[in-house]
């Protein structure tokens, strides 16, 4: 016989978009119960770039400076190495916000942060390795979720299921939602080199025929992404690990010396990326944000962000309705029509940039060179501050509109 569980709440999944939603509604005073499978925060790739929408967040919910003690690098400027020239492509400087920069936040700081502030107020539930496994519907309407947890099985019944679980989302294959794929023509090989003292600290990228590899800087350590045409991987395996090693150090010359840093095909690991979004993110009971609405690309280092602005508009209009239960479709409708057109335009252009740019890169044979307005964005006073507000604030910021029930 399966425990049960009540609550106004159910969150399934503690990435960026459940945990935050999670915070917000139990800082306005609600129950809520938050579904994480694992048993901690610990997974490596999940997104690390902290963007200033998110820190401006911060700021309003008086946290930014707690954050920023966290041992997290901090990144103003992005250059990328395109056919061996260097090119400067975003500076965050100039933009008028409390945190002119991004925070390099492995992810599991980033979780580990929200659970912190989240755990002092007493509506706030976390059930570790429990596993959200199907949805509970009655007559039509969404009622709760069925989970497994380490002592078996638990139905937790809630006035509203918000679906946080991710690209993978199996609540929102269980409500039958309709997905529309957009294609992803790369996915990508995920391992760590080595920091030494003169590398700095600029987080990049290295572009040139054949290959595109990120390093994100991790203090000790470069986390690197090589970016591989999808389904690569087998071939680039089959030619062996020495092979794929000369052709990362050749892409980054930076990396050469270091390459043996990579023993064995375990330190390696292969992400699969995909891109794709939902028609209709709620029905009675059920909304989806995050990648379970709308699963995001690497290309802009966006997605947590974006899950996290989910949150907070997901808060904002619900909070009210979910303390009267009496949330409604229009009121889950309300949520879509926010963070639908932000999420169409980023997705958009991620897709542009993989077709348009990345795809051609990975199939190129000769000389890479970087557009025109790539190489001259920098000297364009007005022009050049478009992609860093754009790609630091996304479009249509979120600001907190929920209110602090005290714990
Ligand atoms: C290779 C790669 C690199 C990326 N790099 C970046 C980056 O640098 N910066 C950036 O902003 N974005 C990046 N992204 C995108 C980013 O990872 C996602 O957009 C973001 O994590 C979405 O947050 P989320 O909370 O919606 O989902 P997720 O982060 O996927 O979190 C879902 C959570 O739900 C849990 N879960 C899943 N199923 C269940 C279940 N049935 N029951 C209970 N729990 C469950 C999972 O364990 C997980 O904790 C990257 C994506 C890829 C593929």
């Amino acid at each position: 016989m399966a425990r049960r569980v009540d609550t106004r709440c159910c969150i399934a999944g503690g990435g960026p978009a459940g945990m935050m939603l999670g915070f917000l509604l139990a800082r306005a005073g609600l129950d809520v119960v938050v579904l994480e499978k694992h048993g901690d925060f610990l997974r490596d790739f999940r997104g690390d770039t902290i963007h200033p929408s998110t820190l401006e967040l911060f700021h309003e919910l008086g946290l930014l400076d707690e954050f920023l003690q966290l041992p997290i690098a901090r990144t103003e400027r992005i250059g990328v190495h395109i056919g061996g020239e260097h090119i400067r492509m975003i500076n965050l400087t100039r933009l008028k916000v409390h945190a002119p920069f991004m925070a390099m936040a492995p992810q599991w700081e980033f979780l580990n942060f929200l659970e912190r502030k989240a755990r002092p107020y007493r509506g706030f539930h976390l059930m570790m390795e429990t596993e959200a496994t199907d949805l509970i519907i009655e007559n039509g309407c969404v009622t709760g979720v069925r989970a497994m947890g380490h002592d078996g099985e638990i139905e937790i019944a809630a006035h509203l299921t918000v679906a946080c679980d991710g690209r993978g989302s199996i609540l929102r294959a269980a409500a039958g939602m309709k997905v529309k794929d957009l294609g992803a023509p790369l996915d990508v090989l995920w391992f760590r080199l080595p920091h030494r003292p003169r590398d700095g600290e600029e987080t990049g990228g290295w572009v040139d025929a054949g290959g595109l590899l990120v390093n994100i800087y991790r203090g000790s350590y470069w986390q690197c992404a090589h970016v591989i045409p999808k389904g690569g991987a087998e071939a680039i395996r089959a030619a062996g690990l020495e092979a794929w090693r000369a052709r990362v150090a050749k892409l980054a010359p930076m990396f050469a010396g270091r390459m043996d840093a990579v023993a064995s095909w375990d330190d390696v690991k292969l992400l699969n990326v995909q891109v794709d979004r939902l028609e209709r993110w709620y029905r009675d009971g059920l909304l989806c944000i995050g990648d379970a609405a709308h699963a995001m690309s690497p290309v802009g280092g966006v997605g947590v962000n974006l899950a996290v602005a989910d949150a907070v508009a997901a808060a904002n209009r619900l909070w009210r309705p979910l303390g009267n239960r009496e949330v409604s479709e229009k009121d889950l409708a309300r949520v879509q029509k926010r963070r639908a057109w932000p999420t169409w335009l980023i997705q958009s252009a991620q897709v542009f940039a993989q077709n348009n740019f990345i795809a051609p890169t990975l199939n190129a044979k000769g000389e890479v060179r970087a557009p025109w307005i790539m190489r001259n964005l920098q000297s364009i006073p007005v022009v050049r501050d478009i992609p860093p507000k754009l790609f630091a604030m996304g479009w249509r910021p979120e600001h907190i509109g929920s209110p602090d029930a005290g714990h």
